[in-house]
């Protein structure tokens, strides 16, 4: 069981709609991937991965060459695209830059919500990520640390 929902590109608020099973739960449309999250293409088995990457105004058709039991060709306005622009635009105040060219062509990623042993997972923030990797305050103590063995320069003499 397959059904179009609707989001909106974070970038630049283009609405598109994702063909995607019920049981899913969606946690967030972000213009980066999640920490520990691992993203499939709408055309493939997204469901088994931790989410969708998608590119920002790109149709994709129900792929012919995948072996995907069920489809849904049944759709009312589609015909069984997975993902479909629907030329709209989402005012939401967290899109990125609503007043640029839309759909921008920039990629975004649709994340589900993980379960690990029945615990739902939350995503690092972003800001947590970057300022661990610019603050690097441990570089002094390699080189002031061992001083010791200084003492056999006035052995050699
Ligand atoms: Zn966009």
């Amino acid at each position: 069981m397959s059904y179009p929902v609707r989001y909106y590109c974070p970038h630049c608020g283009a609405v598109f709609e994702l063909e995607r099973e019920g049981y899913l739960s969606d946690k967030s449309v972000t213009p980066y991937p999640l920490v520990g999250w691992e993203y499939a293409a709408p055309d493939e088995d997204f469901e088994s991965a931790d989410g969708v990457r998608l590119v920002c105004g790109e149709d994709v058709a129900g792929g012919e060459g995948s072996d995907g039991g069920e489809r849904n060709d049944g759709g009312e306005e589609g015909t069984g695209d997975v993902v479909r622009w629907t030329g709209e635009r989402s005012s939401a105040d967290d899109v990125e830059d609503p007043t640029r060219e839309s759909p921008c062509g920039e990629t975004l990623f649709l994340s589900f919500v993980r379960f690990v042993d029945g615990e739902e997972v939350e995503p690092e923030p972003e800001r947590a990520h970057t300022t661990i990797a610019t603050d690097g305050p441990g570089g002094p103590r390699g080189t002031a640390g061992p001083r010791g063995p200084s003492g056999p320069s006035g052995f050699g003499q």
